[in-house]
């Protein structure tokens, strides 16, 4: 079994001398907002997150050796840059060294990301990234999507992003990603589930051991058969 018990993540570009690439919309933005709501889904699940970012950097070189420099020294089991790419394609990628965990947990996040709907660009085995070369750990670069695609970009939503790639690093790491989230009119902390691609409200209520009653009437669905994927549902 895979443990994760700490996760480095690395939002990439976002510094001096280290700029992303700009399309529609700019890389350095949606890096940040991907990675910030991965980070924030990550610890919800418990698991330690080390974000490598740095705050500052002096050249590319040190903005990339920072980040390898704080993955390396948090002891963390992976280490997942996140990037967007550009050049005319559309759908997501991931570059690692091929084979493995590093490709594992790569399908496992291009698999949900292909569920929300962005093309499925597979493994691209890549030999020379620093952040992948200078990491102790196995690690990634997602590439989830292009800024300069008009498809990929229309609707753009980095929650869901985000929560693609958080429940593929769940699913190989065998984390149940159900999580707690502040309830939304004051009545404190309760179990919430967000819905993903291809769940239905009879099987979410088979899941947590409720009923699609009970869920339509807390959750004040108007019709059952309505869901969509990134709604989040309250449980209890
Ligand atoms: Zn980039």
């Amino acid at each position: 079994m895979n443990r994760l018990n700490t996760i480095a993540i690395d939002i990439g570009h976002n510094a001096n001398y280290d700029t992303g690439a700009v399309g529609i919309r700019s890389e350095d933005e949606l890096n940040k907002l991907v990675g910030e709501a991965l980070i924030e889904k990550l610890r919800g699940a418990g698991i330690n997150v080390v974000n490598c970012t740095p705050s500052n950097a002096t050249s590319l070189h040190d903005s990339l050796n920072q980040r390898c420099i704080v993955a390396n020294n948090s002891n963390a089991d992976f280490f997942i840059s996140i990037h967007h790419n550009t050049g005319g394609g559309e759908g997501a990628e991931v570059l690692c060294l091929s084979g493995g965990l590093a490709e594992e947990v790569g399908n496992a996040i291009l698999n949900k990301l292909e569920g929300i709907g962005l093309k499925n660009r597979g493994i691209k085995e890549r030999k020379n990234l620093f952040v992948i070369n200078n990491t102790v750990m196995k690690a990634i670069l997602v590439e989830c999507a292009f800024c300069d695609s008009e498809k990929d970009m229309n609707n753009y939503n980095e929650e869901i992003v985000a929560e693609a790639i958080f429940e593929g690093v769940c699913k190989i790491f065998d984390i149940d990603y159900t999580y707690v989230i502040d309830g939304e009119n004051g009545d404190g902390k309760g179990l919430c589930h967000m819905v993903v691609s291809g769940e239905c409200l009879s099987g979410i209520a088979r899941k947590y051991g409720t009923s699609v009653e009970k869920l339509v009437e807390i959750n004040g669905i108007s019709n059952s058969n309505l869901i969509f994927v990134g709604q989040i549902l309250k449980i209890k």
